[in-house]
């Protein structure tokens, strides 16, 4: 590879290759991040936690480049049309590549529109999408800009809420008329405030006239209180603005997200604010994920950069290899740059797959309850019986399609494709668990990589100096991972939803996939990471039976130490498939791009190099995860007068005379009491096995299948001494 990924390389990889119109998107992104935004990075505006003119002009920048509407639909003013979540996560990658908080501002006002998208009246709808794109020549009116106020102060109310201390109670309603709603709520850490002129939150009836809980939406000039708040003081995400509001309004009923009916004289929200949530929350924590992603591959350029240089003016003359090469003549600084970098590239897979998976859904997605209905299923009673019955189905068409194309019965394969319930059922199960594993790993790990970026910057690192604002980005990451459902939220919801059997199944297809892929393209890892699926998947299924020591079932809600370390290892693998199906994508259809012909096998054998180093690097956290767990709920042995694991002296001893050598053997391959009760100089007899051997060979093969993971890392490295960059980056530092 002698230059670093071209945006023809990423356009295979990610998917975009055939869409102008988000290549258009990208282009102007970028410029608005790397002109504007990074000028205000290098400008010191994040020394203030106040929004001020200079941020404001990042909005119309926004504006200018067609990113504020992009959330919009052409009907509405917009441009671009369907679905919206890989847009939004390219424009949110192209951003944070810069700064995430200006990337926070986008995705934020997203994030108030999407209740609206996803459960608002078609009133709604219409209404807040054309007032959110910019005016059109010769209109005059302010674009509005939402809030989406969830959390708050008291008590505590993070993401994960069924409290609520915001409510709602009949202010006003004449007959025959509008009913008016007094709204009462504090926010707290509520993103776009200094500037938000609507804000859709979430309240709870304090009234027997409104039934349970909704969202609703306040405009700024609605009667009452409409105080943006004191200034959150953050240490990140400066260039977004935060405030903790404090709203008491007066607003009419119909502004309740979804709208509402009246049933004995009780006004009933449509949707609730769970069920407004659980849409908007599935598909907007993707791209906060992707911001994370976008930074590590941003540290990549400047690291090497600093690197080269850092031993020029010296003593080395130009044509040395100290003066070439700086620290780069050192292998651990190039080791530790691959694993910044085939993390980044991982994360970036996952995103932007889960993104692609939610804008394929997503029209079968919003036909879900339609296809209730034309089955017949009306109640909630009829819809779970549906389902049953629709799983059976779902599970045995994932099974025929696991099976070798030329075995399937196809027929039958057709027929259950062309079910949509099915379809739909298959789909879910993995938006169910796409969304919290990108939110949970990127943002996580992420931000543990970020710290290894940094740290290869060296004392640089640590200075508002350090070039592509990587100590900045480190701090970052740590909201990304908070904001929208901190870790804890997304760990709940992934062991919960990773037990559908729909989804394992799915999940026991890839293995399969993984090892037919192996056999052709073993340098990509896919043989360890298939062999690291087989070991969760085994874990996963003895946790489900397995008791602890005092006979204490493991898989069970509150034991959190037993369940969530298996989400976080499942987000490993997912991430890792996406890379590695990425670099395959890139291999395939890179070879009909002529632009990319001689370059092209470079940059596959660097990639096919970083997927070998993650899938070495997840199966290891994988292995660890689980052998954790399957051996560490049961109690060590302990050297106890009563211990039957023990072989005693007195009787080996006496073996001696028959079998030579048997005292000594045995002493040294097993534990023995001897005549005096004392034991060899340990803790305790060795524990036993029985029961797991199924985890032990799978555990050995996958210790073997990181064969030839160092061989790529060093490949890797050396690449990443000779590859050519620019002279300077194309941002402000
Ligand atoms: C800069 C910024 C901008 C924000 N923007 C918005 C916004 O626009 N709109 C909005 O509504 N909110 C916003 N938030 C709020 C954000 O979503 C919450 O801060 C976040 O969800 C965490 O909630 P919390 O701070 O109350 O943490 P807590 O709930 O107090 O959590 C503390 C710790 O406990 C863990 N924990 C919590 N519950 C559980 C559980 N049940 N099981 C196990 N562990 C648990 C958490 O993972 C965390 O590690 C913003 C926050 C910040 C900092």
């Amino acid at each position: 590879m002698q230059t670093l990924p071209t945006d023809e390389v990423r356009q295979i990889m990610w998917r975009y290759a055939e869409r102008y119109d988000l290549q258009m998107l990208v282009q102007s992104t970028r410029s608005v991040a790397r002109g504007v935004v990074a000028r205000l990075v290098a400008d010191g505006e994040r020394n203030t936690h106040e929004w001020t003119a200079a941020k404001d002009e990042m909005l119309k920048a926004y504006d200018e480049a067609g990113v504020t509407a992009m959330m919009s639909k052409p009907q509405y003013g917009g441009y671009l049309d369907g679905p919206k979540n890989f847009v939004m996560a390219l424009a949110a990658f192209e951003l944070a590549w810069v700064d995430a908080g200006a990337a926070t501002c986008c995705l934020a006002a997203g994030l108030a529109l999407e209740p609206i998208i996803e459960r608002g009246t078609p009133e709604q709808v219409e209404e807040y999408l054309t007032r959110s794109v910019p005016p059109q020549p010769g209109e005059d009116r302010k674009i509005a800009r939402g809030a989406f106020c969830l959390t708050e102060p008291l008590p505590y109310v993070g993401v994960d809420t069924g409290i609520m201390c915001g409510k709602v109670r009949v202010a006003n309603w004449e007959d025959g008329q509008e009913p008016m709603l007094q709204v009462d709520k504090r926010g707290r850490f509520i993103t776009n405030m200094d500037y938000a002129s609507f804000v859709v939150a979430a309240v709870e009836s304090d009234d027997d006239r409104i039934k349970g809980t909704c969202m609703v939406i306040l405009e700024e000039d609605d009667e009452g209180v409409y105080d943006r708040g004191a200034v959150t003081h953050k240490l990140v995400h400066q260039l977004s603005s935060t405030r903790d509001p404090i709203f008491h309004m007066t607003v009419p009923a119909s502004r309740i997200v979804g709208g509402y009916t009246i049933v004995d004289g009780v006004i009933v929200p449509n949707h609730n604010h769970g069920k407004v949530l659980e849409a908007v929350f599935a598909r907007t924590r993707v791209p906060v994920g992707v911001m994370t992603a976008a930074k590590l591959l941003s540290a990549v350029e400047p690291i090497i950069r600093y690197q080269r240089g850092r031993f020029r003016g010296g003593e080395g003359a130009p044509g040395t290899p100290r003066y070439d090469l700086g620290l780069q003549m050192k292998e651990d600084v190039l080791h530790r740059l691959v694993d910044v970098w085939a993390t980044g590239e991982a994360a970036t897979s996952l995103g932007l797959a889960a993104a692609r998976h939610f804008d394929e859904f997503e029209e079968l997605d919003k036909t879900r309850d339609e296809l209730y209905a034309a089955a017949g299923a009306r109640s909630v009673r009829e819809v779970l019986k549906l389902r049953k019955q629709t799983e059976k189905l779902a599970l045995e068409y994932l099974e025929l399609l696991a099976e070798p194309e030329e075995e399937r019965d196809q027929e039958r394969l057709a027929e259950l494709k062309s079910n949509r319930l099915v379809e739909y059922m298959v789909g879910e199960s993995l938006s169910n668990i796409l969304s919290p594993a990108t939110k949970l790993w990127n943002t996580g790990q992420g931000a543990n990589m970020m710290r290894e970026a940094v740290s290869l910057m060296g004392g640089y690192g640590i200075t508002e100096d350090c070039p592509g604002f990587l100590p900045q980005k480190w701090m970052d990451s740590q909201l990304e991972a908070t904001y929208e459902g901190p870790e804890s939220v997304q760990r709940r919801q992934l062991i919960v939803t990773m037990t559908s059997e729909l989804f394992l199944t799915q999940f026991q297809g890839w293995i399969t996939e993984l090892r037919r892929l192996a056999s052709d393209r073993p340098g990509t890892g896919a043989c360890a990471l298939g062999s690291a699926m087989e070991l969760w998947l085994w874990t996963y299924r003895h946790l489900q039976e397995a008791k602890d020591a005092d006979g204490k079932p493991l898989y069970r809600d509150k034991r959190q130490g037993a369940t969530f370390p298996m989400a976080d290892a499942l987000a490993w693998l997912l991430a890792c498939r996406c890379q590695v199906l990425d670099c395959l994508e890139l291999e395939k259809k890179g070879a009909e791009n002529p632009v990319l012909a001689d370059a092209l096998p470079g940059y596959v054998q660097f990639f096919t190099d970083l997927c070998h180093v993650q899938t070495a690097h997840a199966a290891g956290e994988v292995g660890r995860i689980c052998a954790d767990l399957v051996y560490g709920y049961n109690r060590h042995p302990s050297w106890e007068p009563t211990c039957e694991a023990c072989a005693q002296a007195g009787e080996i001893d006496c073996l001696e005379g028959l079998i030579p050598g048997i005292s000594v053997g045995t002493r040294l391959t097993s534990d023995v009491v001897e005549s005096d009760g004392s034991h060899a100089n340990k803790a305790g007899p060795c524990p036993r096995f029985a029961g797991i051997e199924g985890f032990i060979s799978r555990r050995n093969k996958l210790d073997g299948c990181l064969t030839g993971s160092r061989l790529a890392k060093d490949r890797a490295g050396n690449v990443l001494a000779q590859v050519m960059i620019p002279e300077a980056l194309d941002y402000p530092s």
